[in-house]
């Protein structure tokens, strides 16, 4: 369904990147990649994507997303290799977790930077040439957490929030074109990372590493059970197909309930 499309998803050197820039090109799309990682990690994702797009590698752009001129880089880049870019998928994102008053200033601008402006930057830069060829689809992988707090992730909280405000205001300004604009608000999201996180639980509160993911990692996730990287790369998916033209400034949760509760 995406034949003769093109498509830019950042962070897509793992997780939940990774797994929407592999189903968006098994739908047909040539996909750019970028992101961090080790060599071997960046070269095994590019021959996994390029696999599926039928090519020896993805194309990929290094770009550090704290940076707006490399992000702004990064979509001339993608025009330049592919012809065009149809479709911006902003994934790249970071964590880190404190109380406010011992909040890092850094850590905090960081977090603002990658998680939140990057989106702006790239936005700005790609919408010109989807209103010249008057088709767009753009998609923010916001978080439960841009619906609602934790404790200790100020930064990314604020970040999310302000993700899914920008997505409504991009929705609007481009409602009458066949540009969309939406946001994706995964719960915890079954990724090396999070399962790790399961383990240092489980031995921190000395219960199993099943209890900890059910009552302590998941305590606010209804269903008590991760949410899949494919399970939200087929959202993403079904908002760059042919029957999602209506679906814009939409802040999407699939979050096992939580949002809900
Ligand atoms: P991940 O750590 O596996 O992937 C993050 C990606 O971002 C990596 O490719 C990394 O290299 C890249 N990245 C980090 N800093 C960068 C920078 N400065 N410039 C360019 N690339 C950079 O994480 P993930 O779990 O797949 O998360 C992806 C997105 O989904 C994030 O925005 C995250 O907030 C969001 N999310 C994740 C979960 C979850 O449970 N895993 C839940 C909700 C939302």
């Amino acid at each position: 369904i995406l034949s003769g499309r093109t498509a830019l998803v950042t962070g897509s050197t793992s997780g939940i990147g990774l797994g929407i820039a592999k189903l968006l090109a098994e739908a047909g799309a040539k996909v750019m990649l970028n992101g961090f990682g080790k060599p071997e990690e960046i070269a095994r994702a590019r021959q996994e994507v390029g696999a599926a797009m039928g090519a020896a590698e993805a194309p990929y752009s290094g770009a550090d997303l704290s940076k707006p001129e490399q992000v702004r880089q990064m979509i001339q880049e993608t025009q330049a290799a592919l012809g065009s870019l149809d479709i911006l998928v902003n994934n790249a994102g970071i964590q880190f977790v404190a109380p406010i008053e011992e909040f890092p200033d850094d850590k905090f601008d960081a977090i603002m930077a990658i998680n939140f402006a990057s989106n702006f930057h790239a936005i700005k830069a790609a919408l010109p040439g989807m209103k010249a060829r008057n088709w767009g689809r753009i998609i923010n992988i916001a978080s439960a957490h841009g619906l609602i707090a934790s404790p200790f992730k100020v930064a990314y909280v604020s970040a999310k929030h302000a993700v899914v405000g920008m997505t409504k205001t991009v929705a609007v300004e481009t409602a009458q074109t066949a540009i969309t604009c939406n946001a994706i608000c995964p719960g915890f999201v079954r990724t090396p990372l999070a399962e790790a996180q399961v383990k240092t639980l489980a031995k921190e509160h000395n219960v199993s590493e099943e209890a900890a993911l059910k009552d302590l990692l998941l305590v606010h996730q209804p269903s008590k059970r991760w949410i899949e990287v494919e399970e939200v790369a087929q959202m993403a998916l079904y908002l760059c197909g042919p029957n999602s033209g209506g679906v814009t400034g939409a802040a999407l949760s699939i979050d096992g309930g939580w949002y809900a509760s």
